[in-house]
């Protein structure tokens, strides 16, 4: 076992603070990460404040964090793809059965026994998992990516989950080439979802509530943009999509999305608001419209998503922050103003 520096909150009401925490020594299949950037994700935000505590209750102290991005410093005698120096990922997930149908199925986010970056019983040291708030994360070679050096690496961070949320349901779909794709909110995985939806060549349309945020969307790919706001703009595009990627970390009208939705359209959620959201059945009857969830991705596709956006240099567009500011980012977080990920560096954690 090892110290490592890192920012933790130890309550639903309490600011994010300086703390260390244990890392254990690297095992034979264990990669240990020096990490450089780390996105702040609003999944963290959730766990951090606990609104999740109907499903996934916050243990605390926690220390989130699962957009990681670092180098390699040690490995253990097994690890057979990773050496010192390499540049590496790590995602929202650490372990993984890897034995039941989902892992079998190269869907490790859905083994009943997964092992999620930070909040999850931590099977070498006891207690939870800590993420990537950190200076270093000790990590089995399984759930480690292989980062392209071509990068920038504070946009390569939000990659490992804002990016394959985005990729995943947007790849599952199909061939989206010249369909009209809708994103729902430009925070960190809607500007994600446009990046990708335009990559693969779609029509996208932005959905926003921020009309000071139009310019961007335009920038980042999106051929239009709807104030969601304004429903006689709404109302122009209604029935016209084929596929919409929801993304609001908040509680909204899904039906109003819904209703956007051409015959045999669907809407995928990826956002994950702490209520539920009401369905007017008569959405997704007339049209035969479907409404789907996703959940991030598995390992070997979030390493085709690396290898895809290495390839297109496609990058999260991010303002980078020292560690010190992360409560104020918080608070901006939760009022949309985010622009269009914040990426800590790490290197500001060994002041403290
Ligand atoms: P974010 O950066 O805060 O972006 C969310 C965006 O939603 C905001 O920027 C805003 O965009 C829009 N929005 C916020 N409140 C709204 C409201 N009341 N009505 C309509 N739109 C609203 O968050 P994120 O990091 O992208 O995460 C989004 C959600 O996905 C969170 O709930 C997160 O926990 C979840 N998530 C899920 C997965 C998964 O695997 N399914 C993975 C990661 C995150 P505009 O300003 O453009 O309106
Ligand atoms: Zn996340």
């Amino acid at each position: 076992m090892y110290k490592s520096k890192a920012y933790s909150a130890a309550g639903a009401t309490s600011p994010l603070a300086s703390d260390v925490i244990n890392r254990r020594e690297a095992t034979d299949r264990d990669v240990q990460i020096e990490i450089l950037y780390c996105g702040v994700c609003h999944s963290d935000l959730h766990t951090v404040r606990n609104e999740w505590s109907g499903v996934m209750p916050t243990v605390y102290p926690v220390v989130p964090g699962h957009e990681i991005v670092g180098r390699v410093t040690k490995v253990g005698t097994a690890v057979k793809k990773y050496k010192a120096g390499d540049l590496v990922g790590v995602g929202c997930l650490v372990d993984s059965d890897r034995s039941c149908p989902s892992c079998k199925d190269h869907q490790e986010q859905f083994c009943p026994s997964s092992t999620f970056t930070y909040n999850s019983p931590d099977k070498h040291l006891g207690g939870v998992t800590y993420g990537g708030y950190s200076e270093s994360i000790v990590v089995d070679e399984h759930f480690v990516l292989a980062v392209p050096e071509n990068l920038n690496l504070a946009g390569v961070a939000p990659l490992l989950c804002a990016g394959i949320t985005t990729y995943s349901p947007i790849r599952r779909w199909g061939d989206i080439a010249g369909k009209k794709v809708g994103v729902v909110g430009l925070g960190g995985l809607g500007h994600m979802g446009v990046k990708f939806a335009k990559a693969f060549g779609a029509h996208v349309v932005v959905f926003t509530t921020s009309a000071g945020k139009k310019e961007d969307a335009l920038r980042l790919g999106a051929s239009e943009v709807i104030i969601s706001r304004n429903p006689d703009e709404m109302k122009k595009h209604a029935g016209s999509f084929n596929f919409i990627l929801d993304t609001v970390a908040a509680e909204h009208d899904i039906n109003a999305y819904i209703n956007m939705l051409g015959r045999g359209g669907n809407i995928t959620l990826v956002g994950a608001p702490d209520k539920p959201l009401p369905l007017f059945a008569f959405s997704l009857l007339f049209g035969r419209r479907t409404l789907s969830g996703s959940l991030i991705g598995g390992i070997a596709e979030t390493q085709e998503m690396l290898d895809f956006c290495g390839k297109h240099n496609i990058t999260a567009d991010v303002e980078v922050i020292p560690i010190q500011k992360i409560n104020e980012a918080y608070e901006r977080l939760v009022r949309s103003d985010v622009k269009y990920r914040f990426s800590i560096d790490m290197a500001s954690l060994k002041s403290e």
